[in-house]
């Protein structure tokens, strides 16, 4: 039986070393990179930042909200082609290009149909094939099939979490391997198969294969708050993918509902009488692709061989998700402050970490 002794850390596990800087303000830094890659001939200006292709996240909404900050969006596969057509039609007319934009596909003959309809329109060139287990051969020969069917498209694939893998898929005809299996805020993978590797580790082993072989990772879950982000960053990733940290938004999927609570505080109408004081919150639903919510919602139903590998969370409704995304980009700026990094590209070159024992005071909560 061979085990890895070495340690294997998470986000949580870490955290990065202030450094002397000559950058006198957040205003300095530059948030964007421009990007070449192994097989696709272009090149593209972006912050790395990807919103997860989930029924919840990839959505028309969030994509356009975040091209406005220049982030990525990977829309997600349960649109239909023409649905993604008519979006792909107008959004290239108001944000000049879909370049921030992924299409997503499966590997099965009907989604290589349905991509090769919307690839037919010439409207966007950036595929994001996305399957659970990576190591399935089916997702070499499908990158295989669309490397040689459009030669020209940015090709993001997934999910693994080792560098031999990432090399696979690269010499394959990926410019980007998403790497993560089981960090997900509402993935049950690791309970569900003890199958998975935390993302920190993760991210440090798959960048330096990639990179090794001219390829890019995006890192795909785990990421809680804007800092993760920032680590992940400096990890290696080239580009950071997230679900949670962009869900339970105005314009996030999910079903919206409202409960009444009744509150420990009272009312008081005058001296003698007084109402329980009731107050209504407005929820959101979130959930997890492989979860059996999902599966009844876009499969008609669990198959019967297959588990839920997903969970379904109620967030409490958060808004419109433009803060959420001002806020990120807040903390990168401060982040590159800290550690001296002018440029995007130079966080991992700047990056020193600390591996710690805790990270947060939570004596008031763990909200804010
Ligand atoms: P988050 O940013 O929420 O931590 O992670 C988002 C990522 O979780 C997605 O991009 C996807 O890779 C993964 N994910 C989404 N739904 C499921 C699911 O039902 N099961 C598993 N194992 N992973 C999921």
């Amino acid at each position: 039986m061979r085990i890895y002794d070495d340690i294997q850390l998470d986000y949580c596990d870490v955290l990065l070393r202030p450094k002397r800087s000559t950058l006198a303000s957040r205003s300095e830094v530059d948030v964007t990179r421009n990007y070449t890659f192994k097989w696709c001939p272009r090149t593209l200006n972006a912050t790395g930042i990807v919103a997860a292709n989930m029924a919840t996240t990839g959505t028309f909404e969030i994509a356009r909200e975040m091209q406005k900050q220049h982030l990525m969006s990977a829309l997600h596969k349960h649109y239909s082609a023409e649905e993604l057509i008519q979006f792909l039609k107008d959004n290239a007319k108001e944000f000049g290009s879909n370049d921030l934009l992924f299409v997503s596909s499966g590997v099965s003959d009907a989604d290589f149909e349905k991509l090769t309809r919307v690839m037919d329109e010439k409207l966007c060139a950036n595929i994001c094939v996305d399957v659970a287990n990576g190591y399935s051969p089916y997702l070499i020969n499908y990158i295989r099939k669309v490397h040689k069917a459009w030669p020209q498209a940015l090709i993001m694939a997934g999910n693994v979490v080792t560098g031999d893998m990432c090399e696979d898929l690269i010499l394959n005809g990926a410019d980007i391997v998403k790497v993560g299996i089981g960090p997900g805020s509402v993935c049950t993978t690791r309970k569900l198969t003890g199958v998975g590797r935390p993302q920190f580790s993760t991210v440090i082993e798959c960048a330096d294969a990639a990179h090794g072989v001219g390829g890019m990772i995006c890192a795909d879950g785990g990421c809680t708050v804007p800092g993760d982000v920032c680590k992940s960053f400096c990890a290696g990733a080239d580009f950071v993918m997230l679900g949670g940290m962009l869900a339970g938004h105005a314009e996030s999927g999910g079903e919206m509902h409202t409960k009444a609570f009744q509150t420990g505080e009272v009312n008081m109408i005058d001296d003698k009488t007084c109402a329980m004081k009731i107050e209504e919150k407005q929820y959101k639903i979130f959930y997890g692709m492989s979860s059996q919510y999902a599966q009844d919602k876009h499969y008609g139903g669990m198959k019967k061989y297959r588990a839920s590998e997903g969970k379904v969370v109620e967030l409490p409704f958060r808004g419109p998700i433009e803060p959420t995304l001002l806020a990120l980009l807040g903390g990168m700026r401060s982040c590159m402050t800290y550690i001296g990094a002018k440029r995007l590209k130079d966080m991992p070159k700047c990056a020193t970490f600390y591996r710690v024992n805790r990270q947060l005071n939570t004596i008031f909560g763990n909200e804010q």
